[in-house]
């Protein structure tokens, strides 16, 4: 009877590989890119290589078999038909200014389930006068003391698909120190010695998660100060997973999480 279901397995195998080999990206546990339209924009103090970050991610986007528009200009956000038309906004823009119309676009899209991801500066430090931007990301830079510094990376969510099977990893980089809003799902942290600010001592602080904003999934990493950062393959490895994650807004119901901390 068992050799009988394996198969009946092997059969169904057979005759609908596309059922299990599309579906899931290469590590088997967040679903690829096949047929997502993604919105990349970049720009912004050039710093933190939003150029070279296109040369990186685009083609695995494309090579996942995702339809990305690359966009130096923000007024990609005030395409309306454009927006609505998205999975995903990929931004990496650090600083800068955004006007009223193009946040809109972009806040509308995300709310309307339009997923959005990003990392480091280039989405945790966008666009430091626009609140309500802070509020869809979850998060906003605010010191990274010491500059380029050694310092560790834990995972503590092992049971998130973007994290899973991830280990502890160490960092030469900036360690970013954030206001966090803390009602995102947290999957990785770090903590700070205190050698560079003593009153932040032992300070324990979110490095990536995963939130909602309206029906958009949110996905951010603090990671990628530089392009070269993504050699560490858990570096990228994280990134890549966030990104399919925040690609599927439009075809799941929202996940439910309550995380309060202050209760
Ligand atoms: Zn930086």
């Amino acid at each position: 009877m068992v050799q009988g279901l394996s198969l009946a397995a092997l059969a169904i195998l057979f005759l609908f590989p596309q059922q299990f080999c599309t579906a899931s990206g290469s590590n088997g546990q967040t679903p690829s890119l096949k047929g997502k339209k993604v919105l990349y924009v970049y720009g912004g103090w050039e710093g933190h290589d939003p150029g070279p970050s296109v040369d990186l991610f685009v083609p695995w986007l494309r090579s996942e078999g995702a339809e990305v528009v690359v966009s130096d200009n923000l007024d990609s956000y005030t395409d309306a038909e454009l927006m609505e038309s998205l999975d995903l906004v990929i931004q990496i823009w650090t600083m800068g200014k955004i006007t009223r119309e193009q946040e809109a676009g972009l806040l509308k899209a995300v709310r309307s389930g339009v997923g959005l991801a990003g990392w480091h500066g280039g989405t945790g430090d966008s666009f430091r006068d626009n609140v309500e931007y802070q509020f869809m990301v979850g998060g906003q830079w605010v010191a990274h003391p010491g500059g380029v510094i050694d310092y560790r990376v834990n995972i503590t969510n092992h049971e998130d698909p973007v994290t899973k099977d991830l280990k502890d990893f160490a960092m030469h980089s900036e360690q970013y120190y954030m206001h966090v809003d803390p009602n995102v799902k947290v999957l990785a942290t770090t903590t700070f010695t205190g050698e560079h600010a003593f009153w932040i001592e032992d300070c324990v602080m979110p490095v990536v998660w995963k939130k909602y904003y309206g029906n958009g999934r949110v996905f951010y990493s603090s990671l990628g100060h530089v392009i070269g950062d993504f050699n560490g393959p858990e570096v990228l490895e994280i990134q890549k997973r966030g990104i399919r994650w925040a690609a599927e807004s439009k075809y799941h119901p929202r996940e439910e999480w309550k995380d309060p901390k202050y209760r």
